[in-house]
């Protein structure tokens, strides 16, 4: 198991977002999470690399708990190389690129594990190569971001978060704020790290990609599961009413 959410709580204020969340998911599986905005994917999410920290519950990562709580109490301390550690084991994207604007493609990609992971310039450049053909930018290496379309960023940004070697890939709607002939490019770099074996959680409005890539889809709102299975079957035979208004309305 890569990931197991039990009973996840998570409240901003008075505001509850996640309302007991159990959720596993496994290697190589591509979880696709969809639904309404404001339905907490997104905390879901960066509750894993203590971007938010829950308010009940447990998180384990490859079996590690990295997270618990008890209604404020015993909330997790891990030590901060123990957290860079599992966090280097998180390769996260976003919907917005957030690269380095003055840094070049590659030192893009080559940043993070030079300055996290103390590898040497010398010796991630060829890796940092590869994962540029990989998203299909080798001529872009030199390249400074704000000469790059919205895609060919989204590209870099995965790119990078793949030279940690994570073993899970997270997005965040990863193409949601992109030109819609962009989008594309992008889902076909995640086709392929799907194809090659990546653990991947997805949030993405892309319903043909979450059917297509996906081995399972979770359906969430207002901060529970309302439904999750088989791609295929979610979306040709929803079981719940709150599934087919969501799906009525986006398709
Ligand atoms: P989604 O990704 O499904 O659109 P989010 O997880 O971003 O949903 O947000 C769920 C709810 O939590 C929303 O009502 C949002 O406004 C609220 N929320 C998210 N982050 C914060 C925060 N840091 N402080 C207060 N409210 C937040
Ligand atoms: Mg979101």
């Amino acid at each position: 198991m890569m990931i197991e959410y039990k009973n996840i709580y998570k409240s901003f204020g008075s505001l509850e977002v996640l309302k007991g969340i159990d959720l596993n998911v496994e290697k190589s599986e591509v979880l696709c999470i969809i639904g309404p905005s404001g339905s907490g994917k997104s905390t879901l999410l960066r509750c894993l690399n203590h971007l938010e920290r829950i308010t009940a519950g447990e998180i384990y990562v490859e079996g590690e708990l990295i997270d618990a709580n008890d209604n404020g109490h015993n909330q997790l301390k891990l030590p901060q190389h123990k957290m860079a550690e599992i966090c280097s084991e998180l390769g996260m994207v976003f919907q917005r690129f957030n690269l380095f604007p003055h840094m070049t493609v590659l030192e893009n990609v080559i940043t993070g594990p030079m300055t996290v992971k103390k590898e040497t310039k010398e010796a991630i450049i060829p890796y940092a190569e590869e994962l540029l053909e990989l998203v299909g930018l080798s001529d872009k290496r030199d390249e400074y971001p704000s000469r790059l379309s919205g895609g060919q960023q989204q590209r870099v940004a995965i790119a990078r978060a793949l030279a940690m070697k994570p073993k899970i890939m997270l997005f965040d709607e990863p193409t949601s704020a992109l030109d819609p002939e962009l989008v594309g490019e992008v889902l076909e770099v995640m086709k392929k790290l799907a194809r090659d074996g990546m653990t991947m959680i997805v949030v993405t409005h892309e319903m043909a990609f979450a059917r297509e890539v996906g081995t399972r889809v979770v359906f969430m709102d207002e901060g529970v599961i309302v439904e999750q299975g088989d791609p295929k079957e979610f979306f040709d035979q929803p079981k719940t009413d709150r599934a087919r208004a969501f799906l009525r309305k986006i398709v």
